[in-house]
């Protein structure tokens, strides 16, 4: 699974950061910015490897210094280092990134390092297979190719939700031309307005059919990136169809909305799951159920917590669940705001969101996305939940409130925080 690297680069992260200022930003897509970082004292930079990701050290108003790995997502220019950064839902780095950095803001970057890189003494075709924003590394590598003019056979195959999500549609294009290398786009849900074989080439999920149909698995290198699901699936199934590990490479950016969400390009219901679906409705309602009963047995259970809240942010709806889940009861809770089971880190960025929702009727969330944040227990413990919400709306259309379905998810939060912290250990080492 692991490169060689070739001689005179770093295996190892620099321990002291730099400082480099944002000489600029590029919104690459509705999630995925780029940001270019210079050297603040105009030095040249050392060199690094297609492929390589950089520390970066940020120092936040009011909320200290925070130290997060992102890969260069663009050749080695001896100037400037490009990170593509995706905003993750409530995430700490990226947020600020994306909504508080600006031109000139100073930051902390430590030398390139790890080995996801094209191998440099191997002649064999190459394979880049990316969900997401798992694509930054693997644009790099095009670009390397392209410029090099390496005779190398190069498949660059990447999944996105649709046509809004997808970043860096027309720069892959172009270097892939220049490179010599085939493209083939997925949308697991394209929009109306995508259009097949000039946005995207296969509307679906990538899969390893696919892969095993259209790339030569008996002699390619495979480089993969994306969430932990498609990794998995991409890794075992080409290990089950015969690629022997040492041609499988991957690349975890340990994102933990990632791992908690179903990707948009690993997701997305299969006919069949969606055919199956329509047959449950119907088969519930010949059974004699309303949608009053159903909702109300799922309102009653003690299984998922329910909280609804007023445009101010006050408590209007306790359900079992969330007296299970939080430790107070219906009594405590209702006509208290919801910072009672909001840590107080996290309250201000909560209520900016909020306003903004109950003012604008439109929440980036409302769509199903589901979230992942820190919450709080009245006993003060911290647990970790996802949620989904969806906005109530009067008559004329105003927000009136909002109702979120939320899960505790503090084990397998803690557990994938162990995995990140083993996967960074490995990373680093
Ligand atoms: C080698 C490597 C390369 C990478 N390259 C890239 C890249 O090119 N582009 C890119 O966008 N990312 C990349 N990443 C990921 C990046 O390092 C960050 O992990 C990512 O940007 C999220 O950081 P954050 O500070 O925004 O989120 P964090 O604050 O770390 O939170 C991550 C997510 O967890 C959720 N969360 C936080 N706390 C809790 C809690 N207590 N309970 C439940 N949920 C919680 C948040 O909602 C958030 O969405 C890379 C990672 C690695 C290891």
């Amino acid at each position: 699974m692991v490169n060689r690297m070739p001689e005179g680069t770093t295996g190892g992260a620099d321990p002291a950061p730099t400082v480099f200022a944002i000489a600029s930003r590029h919104r690459e897509s509705d999630v995925v910015t780029s940001f270019v970082l210079r050297p603040a004292d105009g030095s040249r930079l050392p060199p690094f490897i297609a492929g390589q990701h950089l520390t970066l050290f940020a120092e936040l108003p009011g909320r200290g210094r925070h130290k997060r790995n992102y890969t260069v997502s663009a050749a080695p220019n001896g100037e400037s280092y490009r990170i593509s950064v995706k905003r993750e839902a409530a995430g700490t780095v990226s947020r600020w990134l994306h909504d508080e950095a600006s031109v000139g803001t100073k930051v902390g970057v430590g030398a390139p390092a790890g080995d996801f890189v094209l191998p440099v003494d191997s002649a064999r075709p190459v394979v880049l297979v990316s969900a997401g924003v798992g694509l930054t590394p693997m644009v790099a590598m095009l670009e390397e190719v392209a410029r090099s003019h390496a005779p190398r056979r190069i498949h660059f195959v990447h999944g996105s939700r649709d046509g809004g999500a997808h970043a860096f549609a027309g720069e892959v294009r172009a270097l892939a031309k220049q490179a010599d290398a085939q493209v083939t786009v997925f949308y697991s849900q394209p929009r109306s307005q995508d259009v097949a074989g000039r946005d995207h080439d296969v509307a679906g999920r990538v899969t390893v059919d696919w892969l095993a149909g259209h790339t030569p698995l008996d002699e390619a290198e495979y480089f993969l990136c994306g969430p932990l699901p498609f990794l998995r699936d991409m890794a075992s199934g080409l290990a089950a169809r015969g690629v022997p590990r040492e041609r499988l490479h991957c690349e975890f950016f340990g994102a933990v909305d990632d791992l908690f969400e179903p990707d948009a390009a690993a997701a997305g219901p299969s006919a069949t799951s969606a055919a199956a679906t329509v047959d449950a409705r119907h088969a519930r309602a010949s059974a004699g159920f309303t949608r009053e009963e159903l909702g109300a047995a799922l309102l009653d259970s003690a299984a998922d917590a329910v909280v609804a809240s007023d445009a101010a942010g006050d408590i209007v709806l306790w359900n079992a669940g969330a007296e299970r889940i939080f430790g107070f009861t219906e009594d405590e809770a209702l006509g208290r705001s919801l910072d009672i089971i909001i840590p107080e880190p996290f309250r201000a960025r909560h209520w900016e969101g909020y306003r903004e929702t109950v003012a604008s009727g439109v929440s980036r969330y409302g769509a199903g996305d589901m979230l992942a944040v820190p919450g709080l227990r009245k006993d003060g413990a911290r647990i970790s939940l996802e949620f989904t919400i969806v906005l109530v709306k009067d008559a004329a259309g105003t927000v009136s409130g909002m109702v979120a379905s939320l899960r505790d998810v503090t084990a397998r939060f803690e557990e994938m925080k162990a995995l990140r912290k083993a996967v960074r250990e490995r990373t680093d080492a």
